[in-house]
């Protein structure tokens, strides 16, 4: 595989910038569908499975036309990448978030296997949230565990939530049915915020989905989910998707997440981001997103 350097310069740049030590070694593939970084001692591959289109408008419905021009949104549409993170940190080999759906669903699987990393080497493959855009990739085809060695982890209150699922749309009930019920033996359940696995915290975040989590790697990388869906949510944290029905708690939870990032100086993976590696500050109006960009030389 050929890989494109980042810009150093620009790397090392912001991490002055910020005074805070990021993603190391950061390096694209030329179709920017993998993103390689080291950090804290671990090595990462960010795959990006996909995407699929949300109406800006939908998104965000308080957002004025000033706003959403102002934020570089000027399409009716806004494209939603799903990124998968793979993790080793030499003793284990970790999944957060098998995305993808329909088509999408075996990219990740692929991907992996393109790597030389073998889907049965994997051992624990952690789940923020039971919608079918976070958990495609956890099963085959023929409806056995993708990662077949490995302990799955999804938060109890999700899972019993989505056992019953009562009032959820038909295709976000049928995701579970199809991509996480027939994997129950190999669940393991979270319970609010604890250690997943060494060194792996839940950040409780629920609101999106009565139980869904966001991740803590380390001391301070994170990882969204869909607590924050677009990296204008990290500025606009009031901005609530107009089918994100529980707002109150969406909120709360998101400047929770925020929070406790900005806490750790830390960075941020957005589940959905287009620029998807970023730092989050805050000062007296709130909080900033600076993307990592990639540029290749
Ligand atoms: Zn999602």
């Amino acid at each position: 595989m050929i890989r494109i350097l980042l810009l150093l310069t620009g790397l090392i740049g912001a991490c002055q910038h910020l005074h805070r030590e990021g993603p190391q070694s950061l390096v694209v593939s030329p179709d920017g569908s993998r993103r390689y970084f080291e950090m804290e001692g671990n090595s990462f591959i960010l795959f990006d499975v996909g995407s699929f289109d949300m109406e800006v408008r939908q998104l965000f419905p308080q957002a004025t036309e000033k706003e959403l021009a102002d934020a570089g949104m000027n399409k009716p549409v806004i494209a939603f990448h799903m990124q998968s993170l793979y993790m080793d940190t030499g003793e284990q080999r970790i999944i957060i978030e098998p995305a993808g759906f329909n088509d999408s669903a075996q990219n990740l699987h692929r991907m992996l296997k393109d790597e030389g990393i073998p889907l049965e080497s994997i051992d624990a493959v952690i789940i923020t949230h039971a919608h079918f855009d976070h958990i495609g990739a956890s099963i085959t085809p023929e409806g056995k565990a993708a990662f077949a060695n490995a302990t799955y982890y999804i938060q109890k209150t999700e899972w019993l939530h989505w056992l019953e699922a009562k009032g959820e749309p038909a295709f976000l009930r049928e995701g579970f049915r199809n991509s996480l019920l027939p994997l129950q033996e190999h669940v393991n359940f979270v319970d609010g915020e604890q250690t997943i696995v060494a060194g792996i915290k839940a950040v409780a975040s629920p609101g999106h989905s009565p139980g869904h989590m966001s991740i803590q790697i380390g001391e301070r990388l994170f990882y969204s989910g869909d607590s924050i869906l677009q990296a204008i949510q990290v500025q606009h944290p009031e901005w609530i998707a107009s089918w994100n029905l529980r707002e109150e708690k969406v909120l709360a939870s998101r400047k929770n997440f925020l929070n406790r990032i900005a806490e750790n100086q830390g960075w941020l993976i957005g589940t959905h981001f287009t620029a998807p590696i970023g730092a989050v500050t805050r000062n007296d109006q709130g909080y900033l997103w600076t993307a990592l960009e990639a540029k290749s030389n």
